[in-house]
């Protein structure tokens, strides 16, 4: 499933495809996604122009040139992706069963969401004016719930700390809460909890700052390590076949139950619970 280095690498391939250029022809194949792309979205989308791409959250979010008033809202659900391809492709490629949105530039670069399991969403939603709110868009669902973004500088553990320390949930569940924190899912908080040697099942209320200080610093730097591959590999696939999306990218702790604990020193053995109806991969020698 996509999480924010997912979406950010998405979101950045397709920006520098699509930045500056109007929606010549959109085509809804299948509207039947988690929510139901509207009737008239190929016709609303037609003609914009494509001012930049922002993400809040798990969400890619198009801002225009010409309808300030209006954005487009991507979310890649469990298992969609994004296939960009250059206008020199045009007419070569084939499109998949699973393709169900196209959207082609005035260029003839054409942006394609695939989405097997159909758990996405895109949609265009008003956005109100500044007499209404100062956010524009940031206040419209589903952003009006959000938590705040992991990377920005601001949150850091003391607003961990505030965030969680009247909660009697397990942390691992509280990060994956987006009205506590925006954008983190399963694999990088399991990643991040090892890295910083928490027990995932430490309640919110117990956690003591120092430990909120060290869980933030490492959440940001397990992102940042696969923002990073994702961008490489991204630059990769631009050479081959123009798509952007998932990326090779080791893990320390996800997906190793039974498996000995990386950390030097530690006999530990991985082992995997379920939280929230999620798994958790964890060490219990070293996540303390
Ligand atoms: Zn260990």
């Amino acid at each position: 499933m996509p999480e924010l280095p997912e979406v950010e690498t998405v979101r950045a391939g397709m920006e520098m495809a699509v930045c500056g250029k109007a929606i010549a022809e959109a085509i809804v194949r299948r509207s039947d996604l988690r929510i139901k792309v509207p009737y008239n979205f190929a016709e609303s989308i037609r003609g914009k122009i494509v001012k930049s791409l922002a993400r809040r959250g798990k969400y890619i979010v198009f801002e225009f040139e010409n309808d300030p008033h209006e954005v487009a809202i991507l979310h890649l659900g469990m298992s969609g992706r994004v296939r960009i391809y250059a206008p020199e492709d045009f007419g070569l490629f084939s499109l998949r069963k699973h393709d169900h949105i196209i959207l082609k530039m005035e260029d003839n670069t054409t942006l394609v969401y695939e989405d097997p399991r159909r758990f996405g969403a895109f949609f265009l939603s008003r956005v109100p004016g500044v007499e209404k709110s100062n956010n524009g868009w940031r206040d419209i669902f589903p952003f009006d719930t959000m938590g705040p973004e992991p990377l920005e500088e601001s949150w850091d553990g003391n607003a961990l700390y505030n965030a969680v320390r009247r909660r009697s949930a397990p942390i691992k569940t509280l990060l994956l809460d987006q009205r506590v924190v925006a954008g983190l899912g399963n694999i990088y908080v399991c990643e991040a909890l090892y890295a910083a040697g928490i027990n995932p099942k430490h309640l919110g209320k117990d956690l003591a700052k120092a430990k909120c200080d060290a869980l933030v610093r490492e959440l940001k730097a397990v992102l940042y390590r696969a923002i990073e591959a994702g961008g490489s590999t991204l630059r990769d696939y631009q050479k081959t076949d123009g798509s952007s999306g998932y990326f090779q990218y080791s893990f320390h702790v996800y997906g190793r139950e039974g498996l000995p604990c990386m950390k030097n020193g530690c006999k530990g053995i991985i082992s995997r619970i379920l939280q929230g109806g999620r798994s958790t991969f964890y060490c219990s020698t070293c996540q303390k």
